[in-house]
């Protein structure tokens, strides 16, 4: 597929095949099935997948489903649509849960090691114990217990003698390390909790730092490649491949992670505007994840080409949100087909145009793609346009409609603008104009010029349509930006106008759409035909973007 350009996790792989290290490259992507997938994962996904693919290698979808208390099977079929979505295609499918007896005698051989014992510290005093950047660590009093005592009591964890949080094994590795990580960590915990995948199997957990490099090694992955944040645990995960004794020794790689401006992307924040009805769950058109993208029309070329255009480094800066929306409209701009809605309509009648008479006028589909063809829209005495074309008392500069002023209805004739009618309230509910027969579309005619040209649609066989807009979900620029201030969580940054939902018309051709049809809208951008809210009497259109951008890249 898209080629990711050179880098240096590229470099690291061009390297070890030419050495010999490896014959074949072997990537995954493991997300843990507690949340959707983002554009963040995204990025995981397209270098993961690209990288091998450029080296004919393969990669493997892993649920790194090690915590049960946070994993659903929904989840697990949300990522895989999502993956697939995204176009790519995984080799083997694995699940960490898979793994968890093996997992136990590797842990069991650390034991019998002499490098690793069960804790009865609680979770507190374990914390405490473990000293901070600047202090060393100090040893559990339990850190002495003999092998025969911990494979007993390892083995009664497992068969649920105790009760979660009672007793932890540990690896026996340096509570004075400087690198924290290695103080000791966690590599079991007690959960009794049920596993989508292993049920009531087993009542002990791996931990992450444990399990991770296991999971890697057993599938003979040969570059793991994680976000920066695992840096420092990098050590940990070489100690876990060499003193488990695993056959292969996959390298630990580290990336800058995806942050994209005025969105969050921890799955913890998702879940919890998800679960505080913030949004209208985890394909709310306005959320990043691959779902709400999808739903809001973003297509899976605009999101590859989105990313790799970010490239593949160490640093992480928030990515400005406004590249996102330049790639879905590069993207669509060939592809969609024009068309006219009215958001907010004002009714306009004709007064000079026969009564009872409709007349079809040929429209471009695509004015950039010829081959598109033409489409058919109608014309009559009574017709919508938006309200905010037309003003009573224009500011100098106004070209569009006001008392007195002629415009071109798009695709068909000048119209005159006569008479205002308004409600008791002073309303403006409806103009009446007047159209001039010769000045219509592709006739060629120069006898005058006006400098307004506004959409319309024709009234009596309009299709009516909801029209959704959508504004940035989080008002601060940066997630660090709105973790940083005091007292406050992200959820007192939430835009709380973040969706305008408008009742409109669309042209009669619009009828048959379906779900994940995308147009462009002349003068309001693209727009996609909803999947959840669409039904036989309403369209309903998500604007996946406006048609302007001040973003140059
Ligand atoms: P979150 O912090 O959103 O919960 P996570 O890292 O816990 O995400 P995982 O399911 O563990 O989510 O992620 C699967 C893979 O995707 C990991 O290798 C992780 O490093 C990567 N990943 C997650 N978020 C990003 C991001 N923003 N940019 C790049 N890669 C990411
Ligand atoms: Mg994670």
């Amino acid at each position: 597929m898209d080629n990711l350009g050179s880098n240096f996790i590229k470099d690291v792989m061009i390297k070890d095949l030419e050495s010999g290290k490896h014959d074949k490259i072997i990537t995954r992507f493991p997300p843990e099935p507690n949340g959707y997938l983002h554009i963040g994962h995204a990025k995981s996904i397209i270098i993961n997948f690209g990288l091998a693919d450029e080296f004919n290698g393969k990669t493997n979808l892993r649920f790194d489903d090690t915590n049960p208390l946070k994993e659903d099977v929904e989840y697990v079929n949300s990522i895989k649509e999502d993956v697939k979505w995204l176009g790519f295609e995984w080799d083997d499918l694995f699940f960490a849960s898979d793994y968890f007896e093996e997992m136990y005698k590797r842990a069991v051989l650390l034991i019998k090691k002499g490098l690793a014992y069960v804790d009865d510290l609680t979770a507190d005093e374990i914390r405490e114990y473990r000293g901070t950047l600047t202090s060393p660590g100090k040893e559990s009093p339990y850190r002495v217990r003999s092998v025969e005592e911990n494979l007993d009591l390892f083995e009664r964890m497992r068969n649920g003698e105790f009760a979660n949080g009672q007793k932890v094994l540990r690896a026996k590795i340096d509570m004075k390390s400087p690198n924290i990580n290695l103080r000791d960590p966690v590599i079991y915990r007690i959960a009794h909790a049920t596993h989508h995948n292993t049920g009531d199997k087993w009542c002990i957990y791996p931990m992450y730092a444990f399990a991770h490099p296991l999971e890697d090694a057993i599938e003979d992955v040969t570059h793991s490649i994680c976000t920066v944040e695992f840096e420092d645990q990098r050590p940990l995960y070489n100690w876990v491949v060499e003193q488990c004794e695993m056959d292969s020794k996959p390298q630990q790689i580290e990336f800058g992670r995806l942050n994209v401006t005025n969105t969050v992307m921890s799955k913890r924040k998702l879940k919890q505007l998800v679960d505080e009805g913030f949004v209208d769950g985890w394909d709310d058109p306005r959320m990043p994840t691959i779902s709400g993208m999808r739903r809001k029309g973003f297509t899976p070329e605009s999101i590859r080409n989105f990313v790799r255009e970010t490239g593949v480094s160490k640093g992480s800066g928030a990515v400005d949100s406004q590249m996102l929306e330049h790639f879905v409209r590069e993207d669509l701009k060939l592809k969609s087909p024009r068309t006219m809605g009215i958001l907010n309509p004002l009714k306009v009648v004709i007064t000079n145009y026969p009564e009872g008479q409709i007349e079809l006028l040929d429209a471009e589909i695509n004015p950039e793609v010829p081959e598109m063809g033409t489409r058919k829209i109608p014309f009559s005495r009574e017709i919508y346009i938006e309200k905010d074309d037309f003003m009573e008392n224009p500011p100098a500069k106004y070209f569009r409609l006001f008392p007195g002023n002629e415009v071109r209805l798009k695709n068909a004739y000048f119209i005159k603008c006569e008479e205002v009618i308004k409600d008791v309230n002073g309303e403006v509910i409806e103009l009446r104009c007047t159209y001039d027969p010769l000045t219509k579309s592709g006739t060629g005619f120069t006898g005058r010029k006006v400098k307004g040209t506004i959409h319309w649609v024709e009234a009596t066989n309009s299709v009516p349509a909801e029209f959704r807009l959508y504004e940035p979900l989080i008002l601060d620029k940066t997630e660090d930006e709105n973790d940083a201030e005091e007292g406050k969580t992200f959820l007192d940054n939430v835009n709380p106008e973040s969706l305008v939902v408008l009742q409109g018309f669309v042209e009669p051709n619009m009828r048959e759409s379906r779900p994940h049809d995308k147009f462009q809208f002349f003068r309001h951008g693209y727009f996609n035909v909803d999947p959840k809210h669409t039904t036989v009497d309403k369209l309903v259109f998500n604007r996946i973007v406006s048609l302007k951008s001040s973003f140059k890249l």
